[in-house]
């Protein structure tokens, strides 16, 4: 019995474990101890795209809805009120990123995650909240939600909402970069050595964000298997199309508002 896994051995990869040679088994539906290396076997996770910015991870009974941008969002298909998580992470505190968060949180008793200042608004909101600020690492029941920098800014209704941040979520051993709203900058190879991510999340926009010619050299720096353009169609202000996003050696993913993939 062997595994095989990417991963530069700060935590576990996902991979796929062969039994004798060449008998692969692949979507199994539990998490698997093994005996060698870090020793377990990871699942796939299924990411809806909820548009503009927002997601849904699942995986092993583990729900993260990312920026959930719903309320307003003239490109979204799914309704607050049918979201069931247990946790939400924020990039920033903008409208179109914190959104509906306060009112899915309450409906399911989910943590929020963001940034010092976000996570005391939302808390004094009534909120579970969980502060977090770039650099940091928040260990989860599903595995962690680590905060990048990201050169932006963040307020919520005239009210300073701190650090605007990426997100590197883990779960099921797979890793998810959401790069929030940010520009271009060096270190995203630094995070993709660091991170290894499997799939980034990268503003294409352009005006608030990288537009696809630099989200092109972010994807190339930062290295995932896979790049799906965010950021972008929602408003007239912002890039129609994902046309020009077209990172080198990298799939490009690109995912309709409501769509769902499963990835692993
Ligand atoms: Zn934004």
């Amino acid at each position: 019995m062997g595994y095989q896994r990417r991963g530069c051995g700060m935590w576990p990869k996902a991979g796929r474990l062969y039994i004798g040679d060449g008998v692969k088994i692949i979507g199994l539906s539990a998490v698997y101890v093994v005996s060698d290396d870090l020793g377990i076997f990871f699942m796939p996770i299924t990411i809806t795209f909820l548009g503009h910015a927002g997601f849904i991870l699942e995986g092993d009974g583990h729900v993260v809805v990312i920026d959930p941008f719903l309320t307003g969002n003239p490109l979204a298909k799914t309704r607050p009120q049918d979201i069931q998580c247990q946790h939400i992470a924020l990039t920033h505190g903008h409208a179109d990123h914190l959104g509906d968060t306060v009112a899915i949180a309450k409906a399911n008793n989910a943590t929020v995650y963001g940034a010092f200042e976000i996570a005391e608004y939302v808390g004094g909101q009534g909120c579970n909240a969980s502060p977090g600020n770039p650099g940091g690492k928040v260990d989860t029941p599903f595995g962690f939600i680590a905060f990048t920098q990201a050169f932006h800014s963040s307020s919520f209704e005239g009210q300073y909402m701190g650090m605007p941040c990426g997100l590197i979520i883990h779960m099921n051993g797979v890793t998810f970069y959401h790069c929030g709203d940010t520009s271009l900058f060096g270190d995203m190879k630094l995070l993709g050595e660091i991170y290894q991510p499997d799939i980034a999340a990268i503003p294409i926009g352009d005006r608030f964000t990288m537009g696809p010619a630099l989200a092109t050299k972010a994807a190339e720096l930062i290295s995932p298997e896979v790049a799906i353009p965010i950021h972008y169609k929602t408003f007239d202000l912002l890039v129609q199309d994902a046309s020009g996003f077209a990172p080198q050696d990298i799939a490009v993913r690109v995912l309709n508002p409501g769509q769902v993939w499963q990835y692993g």
